[in-house]
C-alpha cells in the first residue's frame, strides 16, 4: 500500500487525432514539475499517476499548477484482491468527515469478482456503519469516495482543482510586456494558460527607476515561471527614449508616444524570439492611455497581433485573479514604474494617429530603438525560485 497522486486532465481530451502530442507535452510538464521532489510519473488508462514523491503537499501544489491539469487527488494504491481491506481503508480515509457522501466506483479489470454497483453498495454500507456522522446522498453528496479497480485498487476522496487550460508549448509563443503592476502578470498568465509559451520584455529607466523595481519585475517573472517553466526576460534600457520624448514632444502626448515605443521594441524582440504575438495588461478605460482612441494609437505601430486578455475586466476582477495566482503581493510592492515618471498633468484621452505621428517626427526613431535593443540585457528565470 502506498500514497500516489491521481491527475485528471480536461480539455486535452478534446483534441482528437492530436491527442498523443498534447498528452506527451502534459506528461512531460508534470514530470518536470515533480522532478525536484523525486516524483515518478506515468500514464495509464486516461489518468496520470505520480508516485515516490518526498512530500505529498508540495507535490499537489506543483502538479495543480501545470496547465492542462483539471484536478488532482491524493490516493491510496493497494492490493485489489482483499475487498474487505479496501472497505476498511475507505472508512479510515473518511474518518472525521461529516455530512453526506457517496461511493463511486470504476472497474477496468472486468474479471474482478464485484461489479461497480456491488463495489459502491458494499463499500458505502461499510463506511455508513463505521464512520459516525456520515449519511448517504447519491444525488448531491458533500464527499465522494472514488474506488477504482485497475491493476491495483485506487482510493481517493479529496480533490484539488488544477489550473485547467492547455499544456504549455502546444500553442506557439508570445511576448509579454511585463511592468511591475498588477495587470500585466495576470495577462501573461491568462495567455500562457492556453498553452502559449511566453517571453517577457521590461522597460527600465535607471536611475529614475531603481534596482529594486527591476528586481520586483524579475520576481514577478519567477512567479509566472512556476506555471510556465523557464522564461526569458528582456530588460530594455528606456531612459534615453523617455528623456528624448520628454524634451521633444508635446507634454500631453508623451505617455502615448512612450507606449508606442514600447510596442515597437517589443515587436522587434518578439521577432528575435520567434514569438508571433504581443501581450499587454491593458483594459478599456482603466487609465488615460487605455481609452479606445489611445488603444488604437498604441496598436497602430505594430503588425503582430496584440493580445489583451484583460480588456473587458474591472480592476477588482483583475486583483482577484492576481491574488489567486500569487502575483498580487509582489505587484503591490511600492517601487516606481517607468510609466509613472514624467507623467504629464493632462494626458490626451482622445488622441488621433496623425497627431501622434506629427509629434513623433521630432525623434530619431530608428536610432533610439536600435540603441535600446543594443543595451538590452537578457535574464532567465526558473521555477522553484519564487516565494509562491
Ligand atoms: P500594469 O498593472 O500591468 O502595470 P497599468 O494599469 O499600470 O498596468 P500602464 O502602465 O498603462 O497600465 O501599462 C499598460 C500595459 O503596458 C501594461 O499592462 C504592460 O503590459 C505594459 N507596460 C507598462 N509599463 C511597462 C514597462 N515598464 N515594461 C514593460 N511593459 C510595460
Ligand atoms: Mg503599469
Amino acid at each position: 500500500m502506498r500514497e500516489v497522486l491521481l491527475v485528471r486532465y480536461g480539455e486535452v481530451f478534446l483534441k482528437g487525432t492530436n491527442r498523443p502530442y498534447f498528452m506527451n507535452k502534459l506528461v512531460s510538464h508534470v514530470r518536470e514539475a515533480v522532478k525536484p521532489i523525486h516524483g515518478r510519473v506515468w500514464l495509464s488508462e486516461g489518468r496520470i499517476y505520480v508516485s515516490d514523491f518526498t512530500d505529498m503537499q508540495a507535490c499537489i501544489d506543483r502538479v495543480t499548477r501545470v496547465f492542462g491539469v483539471h484536478s488532482v487527488s491524493p490516493a491510496i494504491e493497494m492490493d485489489k484482491d482483499d475487498f474487505e481491506a479496501i472497505c476498511r481503508q475507505a472508512a479510515e480515509m473518511m474518518q472525521g468527515m461529516s455530512g453526506t457522501f457517496k461511493v463511486l466506483a470504476r472497474r477496468s479489470d472486468k474479471r474482478y469478482p464485484l461489479d461497480t454497483p456491488a463495489i459502491m453498495r458494499e463499500a458505502g454500507g461499510y463506511i455508513l456503519t463505521h464512520v459516525p456522522g456520515l449519511e448517504v446522498d447519491v444525488h448531491h453528496p458533500e464527499h465522494e469516495m472514488m474506488i477504482e479497480i485497475r491493476d491495483h485498487a485506487y482510493l481517493s476522496v479529496l480533490r484539488y482543482p488544477g489550473t485547467g487550460g492547455m499544456p504549455m508549448g502546444t500553442n506557439g509563443k508570445a511576448c509579454l510586456l511585463l511592468s511591475g503592476g498588477i495587470d500585466s502578470p495576470v495577462a501573461g498568465y491568462m495567455i500562457a494558460k492556453r498553452g502559449v509559451e511566453i517571453c517577457c520584455v521590461h522597460y527600465h529607466s535607471f536611475p529614475y527607476t531603481s534596482e529594486r523595481a527591476r528586481e520586483k519585475v524579475l520576481e514577478l517573472a519567477r512567479e509566472l515561471s512556476e506555471y510556465c517553466g523557464e522564461i526569458r526576460v528582456y530588460v530594455v534600457p528606456f531612459t534615453e527614449i523617455q528623456m528624448a520624448i520628454h524634451e521633444k514632444c508635446p507634454d500631453n502626448h508623451t505617455t502615448l508616444i512612450m507606449r508606442r515605443y514600447m510596442m515597437r521594441i517589443a515587436e522587434k524582440l518578439a521577432e528575435k524570439e520567434n514569438a508571433q504575438a504581443l501581450i499587454t495588461g491593458e483594459s478599456i478605460g482603466q487609465v488615460a492611455s487605455q481609452t479606445m482612441d489611445a488603444l488604437v494609437c498604441t496598436n497602430q505601430v505594430v503588425s503582430m497581433p496584440v493580445f489583451r486578455p484583460l480588456i473587458g475586466m474591472d480592476k477588482s476582477e483583475i486583483i482577484a485573479l492576481a491574488e489567486s495566482i500569487g502575483t498580487y503581493a509582489t505587484s503591490s510592492l511600492p517601487y516606481e514604474d517607468c510609466c509613472t515618471i514624467f507623467t504629464p498633468k493632462h494626458p490626451t484621452t482622445h488622441p488621433r494617429i496623425e497627431q501622434m505621428e506629427r509629434s513623433e517626427k521630432a525623434l530619431p526613431m530608428e536610432e533610439l530603438i536600435e540603441r535600446a535593443i543594443e543595451g538590452t540585457v537578457v535574464e532567465t528565470v526558473l521555477p522553484g525560485q519564487s516565494g509562491i
